[in-house]
C-alpha cells in the first residue's frame, strides 16, 4: 500500500514525522508537504507560479522527503502525479497542531490536501490535535495508522475522507471514538494592524471559536475527550427546492423578460 503523507504545517515540524513514523508500519510511506507552514489555504492550488520540488533528509531511513514551495493540494498533486513509487492508496495529512472543526475543514489546508485526494477518489484522512501548543502526537498517529490498516484490509473501502480530530490528552485519557458531523459555530477573526511608514499592512489572526455543543458533533466530541471522525464529501449543494427559490426563478424570469 503506497501512502503519501502530508500536512499545512511544514516539513519541519514533529506532527508530520510522528504520523510518518507510525504508519511505516502499515504501508509505504512518502513524505510530500510544503517547505514552510501553510495553514488556511485550504485546498488551493499554486495555478500561477512554477512549484519548487526538493528532496531532503528524511528524519526516518528509509522514507522518501519531500520538500514543496506550494500548498498542501500541490503537494498531494505532485505525489499522485509522480513522485510516490506507485499509484497512491492513501493520502494522510498531518499531524495538525490545532483542530479542525466544523466550517474550519473548508479552510484548512490539512483537510484541503485530503480534499484533493478526494477529487481523485483516492481515500485520505486529515488528522488534529485539538490545541495550538505542546500537542501530544502519539494518540494521533496510533489512531491514523489504525484506520490506515483498516484501508489496507480492505474493511473501510471507496473514496473516503475522514477528518479526524483528536483532543490532546495522553491515550489512557480518551474516553471514546465517535463519528461525528461539523459544529455549528464561527471564528471570531481580528484585524491587527502593523506599524509601517508606508503601506498599512494587517494580521488576519484566527481569533476565538464559538461552537454549539450539540450532541454528535466534531466540537462535542472534542468536550467528552472523544475521537471524532467525521466523514466528509465534496457536494456542497444546499437543499434546491426551498420555497424562496421558486420565487427567485418566478422574479429572474419575469425580471429577464423585462
Ligand atoms: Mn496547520
Amino acid at each position: 500500500m503506497n501512502i503519501v503523507v502530508t500536512n499545512d504545517d511544514g516539513l519541519h515540524t514533529s506532527g508530520i514525522w510522528a504520523l510518518a513514523r507510525a504508519l511505516c508500519a502499515v504501508g509505504h510511506v512518502t513524505v510530500v508537504a510544503p517547505d514552510r507552514e501553510q495553514s488556511g489555504v485550504g485546498m488551493g492550488i499554486s495555478f500561477t507560479r512554477p512549484v519548487k520540488v526538493e528532496e531532503m533528509v528524511s528524519r526516518i531511513e528509509g522514507v522518501k522527503a519531500l520538500a514543496v514551495e506550494g500548498t498542501p493540494a500541490d503537494a498531494v498533486i505532485l505525489a499522485v502525479q509522480g513522485f510516490s513509487p506507485g499509484p497512491v492508496d492513501l493520502v494522510v495529512s498531518g499531524i495538525n497542531e490545532g483542530a479542525n472543526l466544523g466550517q474550519n475543514v473548508l479552510v484548512s489546508g490539512t483537510v484541503g490536501a485530503c480534499f484533493q485526494a478526494h477529487f481523485w477518489n483516492i481515500p485520505a484522512i486529515a488528522v488534529s490535535v485539538a490545541t495550538l501548543k505542546g500537542a501530544q502526537f502519539d494518540p494521533a498517529a496510533q489512531t491514523a495508522a489504525h484506520l490506515a490498516t483498516l484501508f489496507r484490509d480492505g474493511v473501510l473501502t471507496g473514496p473516503l475522507l475522514l477528518n479526524v480530530n483528536l483532543p490532546n490528552v495522553p491515550l489512557a485519557e480518551i474516553k471514546g471514538v465517535s463519528i461525528t458531523r461539523l459544529a455549528k459555530g464561527k471564528y471570531f477573526d481580528t484585524l491587527e494592524k502593523v506599524p509601517s511608514h508606508k503601506h498599512d499592512y494587517y494580521w488576519l489572526a484566527r481569533g476565538k471559536s464559538e461552537w454549539a455543543m450539540d450532541e454528535g458533533t466534531d466540537a462535542w466530541a472534542m468536550k467528552q475527550k472523544h475521537i471524532s471522525i467525521t466523514p466528509l464529501h465534496m457536494d456542497l449543494t444546499a437543499e434546491t427546492n426551498a420555497p424562496h427559490l421558486d420565487e427567485v426563478l418566478t422574479r429572474l424570469r419575469a425580471g429577464l423578460r423585462g
